[in-house]
């Protein structure tokens, strides 16, 4: 009995193995016919900064609208495409869109605003970023200052040296960058002397519990004042409440993004918002 129970289970695994690698292929076609069908977009989410309470930028979330699946969310379609090549075809489509809004921003006369995008651990490989950008940015005729590119600790850290050349040519022409998801790496802070960086992303993981969780206020007031003794700027991320939102500020933390000042949107969506001068969300005392 014990014996054919064993093959029993082994089977049932094994099903559900194919199951696993059949979904994954599944996805992988869905997500080569996106790119094609345009149902990729990329939504826009304000950063807002904390002295004045005016938005300065903003950050570049892909969002893939599936016909039958609804919207399917980045935190499963990048881990798909980083594990096979699409990373790149997809990457390159959020630079392109991500350059195009820069160079709509540029006519609107809102040329003042930042935006950041978010770069794979296999875009930051090999040796296409740097052309593509120039070319890119060259194209539309935009400033390089306007872009940031957002990176986090485990892709900077996976090859140091290579990481260290591209921040440094990444300065060189201008563009900023960020250290995304600052503090949930593992790694070790001597990299922060290492690298060409101008901000560190304060993790929502820090942020949400800061009314209640003393070690997290502890955490994110330390973090504020190692980026200012460096030189960087700083930026929260997760901001959902008042109460966060002033204990930020009162720490001094540069600028902050969250749906207490919006949540992303679409591009148009955006402008609107930019327009009816919602630029300037209440700082509640
Ligand atoms: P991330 O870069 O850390 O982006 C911030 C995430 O937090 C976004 O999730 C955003 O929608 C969400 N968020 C912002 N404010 C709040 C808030 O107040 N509360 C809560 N609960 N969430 C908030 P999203 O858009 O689902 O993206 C998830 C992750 O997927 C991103 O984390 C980033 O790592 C990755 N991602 C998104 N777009 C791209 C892209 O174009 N390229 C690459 N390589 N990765 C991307
Ligand atoms: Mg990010
Ligand atoms: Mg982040
Ligand atoms: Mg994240």
């Amino acid at each position: 009995a014990a014996k054919s129970e064993g093959r029993g289970n082994f089977q049932f695994f094994s099903q559900a193995m194919n199951a696993a690698t059949h979904e994954r292929v599944m996805m992988e076609t869905r997500l080569w016919l996106a790119l094609g069908e345009k149902q990729f977009e990329l939504y826009l989410q304000p950063q807002v900064s904390l002295a004045s309470g005016e938005v300065v930028g903003a950050e570049a979330l892909l969002r893939w609208h599936h016909p039958e699946l609804g919207m399917v969310a980045p935190g499963r379609v990048i881990p798909i495409a980083e594990e096979s090549n699409l990373i790149f075809a997809v990457g390159d489509w959020v630079l392109v869109r991500a350059i195009e809004v820069l160079a709509e921003w540029r006519r609107e006369g809102m040329d003042t605003l930042r935006l950041a995008v978010n770069l794979s651990a296999r875009q930051c490989q090999g040796h296409e970023l740097l052309p593509r950008l120039d070319q890119l940015i060259a194209g539309a005729g935009v400033d390089p200052s306007r872009l940031e590119l957002e990176i986090t600790e485990s892709t900077a850290m996976r090859d140091p040296e290579s990481t260290r050349g591209l921040l440094r040519q990444l300065r060189e022409r201008g563009i900023h960058v960020a250290i995304d998801d600052f503090g949930t790496g593992y790694s070790s802070l001597s990299y922060l002397k290492l690298f060409a960086i101008d901000r560190i992303k304060i993790d929502r993981g820090f942020v949400t519990d800061i009314e209640t969780d003393a070690n997290d206020a502890a955490i994110v007031t330390a973090t504020i004042n190692l980026a200012h003794s460096l030189g960087l700027t700083v930026v929260a991320e997760g901001v959902e409440t008042a109460y966060q939102s002033n204990f930020l500020r009162s720490r001094g933390c540069d600028e902050a993004q969250g749906y207490l000042f919006a949540r992303p949107m679409p591009a148009e969506q955006f402008r609107r918002f930019m327009l009816e001068g919602k630029a300037r969300p209440a700082v509640v005392p």
